[in-house]
């Protein structure tokens, strides 16, 4: 892939500052409330307004948006404020409108980059546009399709390209409303260092309390920006209630947020290490997540072990682990030493479990 057109200079025509920031309610609902929270936003340090004009639903009957009506809000919202304006387009129809309406910033849903066809036919509308185009992650933790989405924009002559990281649908419960996996932006970041990335702790949390730690852990890993849902009644937001703040809260969360900057040697080795240990935490949390699933399936086999009053350890099969375990420690540049304590201490954690399950 060329990566010629790719880089992070768009961001200078919006804000000098560091993080870029995009705020505004979920949706657009009333020219009146576009207005408040435009007002409130000048005085906070967010570059862009956002905000849905037409809404994909999970479910039919949810509110779908005002339509174009909103996008003369935005633009009043424009003059009255100085703030640029930002709207997710997911059709050809949604692109002619919005760019009539002079909106800075366009972006493609995270259902929207699921499907090639239609980012196929976004990419024609857009073809050599100078306003900044924005992909979010697609539902799905498909990291090709979030890359495949960025090249048909960039193979559309389009060179103001950034993606925003909204997390991944589950269906396991979780406290997140969407799975960050952060690996995934993490690989996107190692494919595309030159891509502004931005987070949407927003569509990840579900849940305003969470939006300040995911921001930090997002300015940890050196990403370029936010996309925070802010609307001047939250509780009463006709769409994602849960997960939107007041312009107060944004200021609140923009102020205390850690912003790490590099400035000489030895500030770029304390940023590139803050970047590396924020990721190592996230493969421990990943790690103990993992035991703990194995542990789980450890009590099941304790409990079918019961069932057939068969004994705890069967060496065999443990042997059989170990050597397995070895030979693809050997394979990944792990000492014989390290996979050897290690897969004791998950063999002993097992057999405590499977205890617990036989005899406890
Ligand atoms: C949104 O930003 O309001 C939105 C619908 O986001 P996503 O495409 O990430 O679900
Ligand atoms: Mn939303």
């Amino acid at each position: 892939m060329d990566n010629t057109n790719m880089n992070k200079l768009w961001l200078n025509e919006f804000s000098e500052l560091n993080p870029f920031v995009i705020a505004g309610p979920c949706s657009a609902e009333t020219e009146s409330q576009v207005i408040e929270i435009a007002n409130a936003l000048k005085n906070t340090n967010v570059n862009v307004m956002r905000a849905g004009i037409w809404k994909p639903r999970t479910r039919p009957g949810s509110f779908e948006g005002v339509g174009a009506i909103g996008l003369k809000w935005l633009q009043k919202a424009k003059e009255v404020t100085g703030l640029k304006t930002a709207v997710e387009v997911a059709s050809p129809h949604h692109v002619k409108l919005a760019l009539e309406y002079n909106v800075d910033i366009l972006w493609i849903g995270a259902r929207t980059t699921v499907n090639p066809f239609l980012v196929q036919d976004l990419a024609d509308a857009l073809k050599n546009t100078d306003k900044v185009v924005l992909v979010k992650n697609p539902v799905n933790p498909d990291l090709a399709l979030w890359i495949g989405a960025i090249e048909r924009f960039l193979d559309a002559g389009v060179t103001k390209i950034g993606a925003v990281h909204r997390g991944f649908s589950t269906y396991e419960k979780i406290k997140y409303r969407n799975n960050p996996q952060w690996q995934i932006p993490i690989n996107f970041q190692a494919k595309f260092p030159n891509l502004p990335l931005i987070l949407d702790p927003s569509h990840i949390s579900g849940n305003r309390d969470l939006i300040f730690e995911l921001s930090q852990t997002a300015l940890d890993l050196n990403y370029d920006g936010l996309m925070i849902e802010t609307h001047n009644n939250p509780d009463n937001a006709w769409s994602d209630a849960a997960q939107q703040i007041t312009p107060e809260s944004l200021q609140n969360v923009l102020s205390h947020l850690q912003i790490r900057r590099s400035k000489g040697e030895t500030e770029g080795y304390k940023k590139e290490l803050l970047k590396l240990r924020a990721n190592i935490d996230i493969l421990d949390e990943q790690l103990i997540d993992i035991i703990a699933k194995r542990m789980l399936i450890a009590d099941k086999i304790g409990g079918v072990k019961k069932e057939y009053n068969v004994a705890i350890l069967q060496s065999e099969r443990w042997q059989a682990i170990l050597k397995k375990m070895m030979q693809q420690g050997l394979e990944n540049h792990l000492t014989e030493d390290f996979i050897l304590s290690l897969f004791n201490a998950i063999h002993q954690e097992s057999i405590h479990h499977q205890n617990e399950i036989i005899n406890g």
